[in-house]
């Protein structure tokens, strides 16, 4: 980046999760950085209500060999946790035959591979930024469960960990996973056993953003620009000058996007257009009545694939991926799904009662890993979007490896990113 740019803001576009490690990132090396977003504060789009749950044990592409049978019976609306409602938006054909050319058996390794380096790196910037900013405890740090109520698909994964050889990973019998978490005793007669993936975390991931925040705004290591919608850029040659939001035009002296699903629609008017398609989820959370009874680690169900986490007095419980376009509506049937398992699992330890349900569009690439680095036709153009179903997982090691970037620091992982012809 040159002395002039330097001096002038960088503007991150985006207030979730992705845009404020971004911007902590940035601040910790004195760059001036002015956060912007539509929204009135930070991580009010997909970063709200996710599980909260650091998945390293979870970081693998979904294209893989195994997807091209499972895309048939998505297709047949056969699958309870995946679903197609949008079968003939132009956007989902584009991003699915991207999608079909990253299931080759290569293909899945390299970008889980991706994934795994970039989880981890994540998951080990979290201590420290605890400390800087203050924030004791923010993330609990002692591992996460996945469950199974299904022999062969219990025996299935642990075969492929002892083939990987990750001694992270521990696989338990069904008594064995009830001893290390008995807050799983609720659903114990329907499980069969689980792994214990020991680098795992949880905490709330739009509380730790919301601080953050907080954190850059007291110690004036950046400013924000809420309320504030992008419409598009002024550039000169191959240089954005400033960015256009309906409140103004704000001068930069370079620009990061870190705008989740919203990113292809704001880049086509720059000339191209970033294969992220929003993948809908759904949340549902409950106030806890008998800590007891509740989970202290998290898990994923991979049976019936839902996600629970407890954490600030609640129980979270996030479930499906549904290809609908940019439609967050939250049909009744979706709900239901979230609500059986809780009263099945956890009946008498919430309030049943008043459950707040939400839906999220995770920002998700073909191949899986983030869109990461240089926008190749400008000089002060970047990019961070498109985590998908880890965005919080990876935000504080995406946020790190791109301010490296930028600042033409060495960094410590081989380029992790996406691959597209408009990046550099
Ligand atoms: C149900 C569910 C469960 C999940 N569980 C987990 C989990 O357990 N662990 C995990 O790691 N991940 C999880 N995820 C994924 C994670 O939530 C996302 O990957 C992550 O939140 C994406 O963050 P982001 O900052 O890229 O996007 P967002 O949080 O959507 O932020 C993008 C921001 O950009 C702003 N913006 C966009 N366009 C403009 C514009 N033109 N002008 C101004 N502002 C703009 C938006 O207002 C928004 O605030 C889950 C997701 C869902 C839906």
């Amino acid at each position: 980046m040159s002395e002039s740019a330097r001096k002038r803001s960088i503007a991150v576009i985006g207030a979730g999760v992705a845009g404020m490690m971004t911007a902590y990132a940035l601040s910790k090396r004195g760059v001036q950085v002015l956060v912007i977003d539509a929204m009135s504060g930070p991580a009010e789009m997909c970063s709200r209500a996710n599980a909260g749950i650091i998945a390293v044990g979870h970081a693998k592409a979904w294209a893989g060999p195994q997807a091209i049978g499972a895309m048939f019976k998505v297709i047949a609306g056969r699958d309870p946790s995946v679903k197609v409602s949008r079968i003939l938006d132009p956007a989902l054909w584009r991003w699915g035959i991207e999608f079909l050319a990253n299931c080759t058996p290569h293909a899945h390794h390299r970008n889980t591979d991706a994934l795994q380096r970039l989880s981890r790196y994540s998951r080990d910037l979290i201590a420290a930024a605890e400390t800087e900013m203050d924030l004791p405890n923010e993330v609990r740090r002692n591992g996460g469960l996945y469950v199974f109520q299904n022999e062969s698909q219990f025996n299935t994964y642990v075969a492929s960990i002892k083939d990987h050889g990750d001694d992270s990973i521990t696989a338990l019998e069904r008594d064995e996973l009830i001893a290390r978490e008995p807050g799983l005793s609720g659903l114990s007669s329907r499980l069969v056993g689980g792994l214990y993936s020991a680098a795992d975390c949880v905490g709330d991931c739009r509380l730790f953003t919301q601080r953050t925040a907080a954190f850059l705004n007291k110690s004036n290591k950046a400013r924000f620009c809420f309320g504030a919608r992008v419409t598009g850029f002024r550039t000169s040659f191959n240089t954005i000058q400033a960015v256009r939001t309906d409140q103004g035009e704000i001068p930069c002296g370079a620009v990061i996007l870190a705008t989740g699903v919203e990113t292809p629609e704001l880049t086509r008017a720059l000339g191209f257009a970033p294969n992220i398609y929003p993948v809908k989820g759904y949340s549902g959370t409950w106030t806890i009545t008998d800590p007891a009874k509740v989970p202290a680690l998290p898990f994923v169900d991979e049976t019936e694939l839902l996600a629970v986490a407890a954490y600030g007095g609640q129980l979270r419980v996030t479930a499906i991926a549904e290809f609908a376009a940019h439609d967050r509506s939250i049909p009744e049937e979706r709900i239901a799904q979230i609500g059986d398992y809780v009263l099945r699992s956890f009946g008498d330890a919430v309030e049943l009662k008043t459950p707040e349900f939400w839906s999220g569009l995770r920002p998700t690439t073909p191949a899986g890993p983030p869109f990461l680095g240089k926008v190749r036709k400008y000089s002060n153009l970047w990019i961070n979007a498109g985590h998908g179903q880890l965005g919080w997982t990876m935000a504080l090691g995406c946020g790190e490896l791109l301010t490296q970037r930028i600042m033409g620091e060495q960094t410590p992982l081989q380029n992790p990113s996406s691959a597209a012809s408009w990046l550099a």
